[in-house]
């Protein structure tokens, strides 16, 4: 796929009163509070709205988020609904134990490859982007590891 130039649509100057910018107090990426002053926030468009974010490298990770959250999302869910399909198929055959492991194994690599997890952006006025990805990349290694021990142990 060839890749297109980024057009960065974060204006640092926008009236705070119209209402597809988003009136949030912490940048949509890291968290950090932002300027009390409106007229300094720097916003990224997200969807339809407008999100607010820290300063550029954020404006640039939140582009970036939205990009790859677009193209691989489905993957995500594809991957975790045939994982819940095949489990419930082989959990019908007697042997099933290794093919389980490697179905769970499978679904955690996929949410560490694929931290995608959200649907509505606003969603990161509680909890930014660069955390969600870290918890998500986490339960992915978790479910991973509980592969690994069923493997190892049972
Ligand atoms: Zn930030």
């Amino acid at each position: 796929m060839a890749k297109k130039k980024r057009n960065l649509k974060f204006n640092p100057r926008v009236p705070s009163t119209i209402s597809s910018y988003v009136d949030h107090d912490r940048c949509i990426n890291c968290g950090k509070p932002l300027s009390e002053n409106m007229d300094e926030r720097q916003f990224v468009l997200a969807k339809t709205r407008h999100f607010p974010v820290c300063g550029n490298s954020c404006a640039h990770a939140v582009e970036v988020y939205i990009e790859r959250d677009g193209r691989y999302k489905t993957f995500l869910y594809a991957g975790f609904f045939l994982a819940a399909l095949a489990i419930l198929i082989v959990s019908f055959f007697n042997d099933h134990s290794v093919a389980i492991r490697v179905f769970l194994a499978v679904a955690g690599a996929f949410l560490v490859i694929f931290p995608y997890p959200i649907s509505s952006f606003e969603t990161f006025q509680s909890v930014p982007i660069r955390s969600v990805t870290i918890i998500t990349r986490i339960i992915g290694l978790v479910i991973m590891g509980v592969a690994l021990a069923l493997h190892l142990y049972m």
